[in-house]
């Protein structure tokens, strides 16, 4: 069956309903757009529903790390270390690695940071629009982040990015131990110090930021569409087909937001593949016994625990692993136990876990661009560890390209052809 949404140039179709699709949808909207939505499931029931709801400025590196390579056989074996790669997907990670560790040379790294810190500056006038216009400000909160270290060796590790939060604008003060407790008083004695990064914040109820502009969407007259997404064709007619199961449906353009997914859509649009799934948890405890004000990351654990509506959620860790595997939720526990090390107060009342799929590209930077061999498609994937905090900015950035304006920000370093050529 053929569905014609209109061949009017202004109908957009979004793909994938977490925090970046509805983004681009509601901007787009916002502009002027009709929005056809459409997501295989319920909007805001991937990565982006339990994420630590920090508005980062502090991640603004690639992904690897010096030792990476030298780490990978530890990493095969470790099963509730912070960062756990699964035997099985070693196929997908070894090029992943290759590429990641390519982006230490000085020009690519100094060129990661440059194209990050660019989206993270910009992003809180951005959400702060979509919030205000959704009536979701309520939701955000910009008291800072604070990130917390117990050994001295590991806090002057991190004292080495001083030089390059600098750099980019980012606002950070050194604390000792005295001045972290003098913001976070639950933390324990043995806290030695931290980085406070003032202009922070903080959602209290990410899924609830992203069901506000799911609504909006709505009430402004958007149409969703719950089914799977097979791809895109032009008909005879030279007019852009969305192809579902047992249905087309006619577009002026369409934005692929499907966050680990993508990748494997555009390979047959000639992209090589190069995103990997790199799983997170959470914990939400609804009587935590303590309270925070801010995000407060846990230097060593390489986790955060967040102030929410709804209680404390601790969230972080990296599993690389197939994203339909089985969850091991024992790293949701794990993390309560691990807190209570900077929190002694914690009790141990138990939480809900819960186990997100990250989509990570091996230079930390999303893919956002035109598919130059499809016109009229578009994508916005791979934002990894930032998709909350950069969400609203891609908007911005897909807004732009689809109305031909010049972009709020230099887009070229996203764009997904940078992946290309082969790993090694
Ligand atoms: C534990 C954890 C903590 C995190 N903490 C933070 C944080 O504090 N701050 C921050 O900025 N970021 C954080 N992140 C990262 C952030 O959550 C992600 O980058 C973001 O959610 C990615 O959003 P997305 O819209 O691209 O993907 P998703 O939310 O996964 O949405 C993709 C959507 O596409 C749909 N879809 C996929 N394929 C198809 C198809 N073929 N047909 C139809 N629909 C399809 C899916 O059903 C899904 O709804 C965290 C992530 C995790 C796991």
């Amino acid at each position: 069956m053929s569905v014609t949404s209109g061949s009017d140039s202004r109908r957009i179709v979004v793909v994938g309903a977490g925090i970046v699709g509805l983004s681009i949808a509601l901007r787009l909207q916002l502009e002027g757009y009709q929005i056809t939505l459409i997501d295989q499931n319920d909007p805001m029931t991937g990565c982006s529903a339990g994420n630590a709801g920090y508005f980062s400025e502090a991640n603004i590196f690639p992904p690897a790390t010096p030792d990476l390579l030298r780490q990978l056989p530890k990493l095969l074996f470790s099963k509730d270390g912070p960062l756990v790669i699964k035997p099985a997907y070693l196929n997908r990670m070894i090029p992943w690695s290759m590429r990641a560790v390519n982006v230490l040379k000085p020009a690519p790294y100094a060129k990661v940071m440059s194209a990050l810190s660019s989206l993270i500056i910009r992003s809180q006038d951005s959400i702060n629009q979509l919030a205000g216009a959704t009536g979701a400000a309520h939701l955000i909160t910009r008291n800072g982040g604070l990130h917390v270290y117990r050994s001295e060796a590991a806090f002057k590790a991190k004292l080495q990015a001083l030089p390059y939060w600098e750099k980019h604008g980012i606002s950070v003060k050194i604390l000792n131990g005295a001045d972290a407790r003098a913001l976070e008083p639950a933390l324990a004695d043995n806290v030695i110090g931290g980085l406070y990064f003032p202009e922070s914040g903080r959602c209290s109820d990410p899924k609830e930021l992203g069901l506000h502009y799911f609504r909006y969407l709505l009430q402004n007259g958007a149409q969703f569409l719950q089914s799977a997404f097979l791809g895109v064709e032009t008909d005879l007619n030279s007019i852009l087909q969305v192809v579902l199961p047992g249905q087309r449906l006619s577009a002026a353009k369409v934005v692929m937001a499907t966050g680990h997914s993508t990748d494997r859509l555009l390979q047959r649009h000639g992209f090589k593949s190069a995103l990997v799934a790199e799983r997170g948890y959470h914990l939400m405890m609804s009587e935590p016994g303590v309270s925070l004000s801010r995000p407060v990351v846990f230097g060593e654990a390489y986790f955060a625990a967040t102030p929410m509506d709804k209680g404390l959620r601790f969230a972080g860790t990296a599993e690389f692993c197939r994203p339909d595997a089985p969850p091991n939720m024992q790293r949701s526990h794990m993390l309560q136990q691990l807190a209570k090390q900077y929190i002694p107060g914690l009790t141990a009342a138990p939480g809900q876990p819960w186990m997100g799929v990250r989509p990570s590209l091996p230079d930390g930077l999303p893919a956002i661009g035109k598919v130059a061999s499809q016109p009229g498609l578009f994508y916005a994937f791979g934002h990894a560890h930032n998709g909350l905090t950069t969400s609203a900015i891609t908007a911005q950035c897909v807004s732009s390209l689809i109305d031909g304006r010049e972009p709020p920000i230099d887009i070229k370093p996203f764009d997904y052809n940078r992946f290309s050529h082969s790993a090694n």
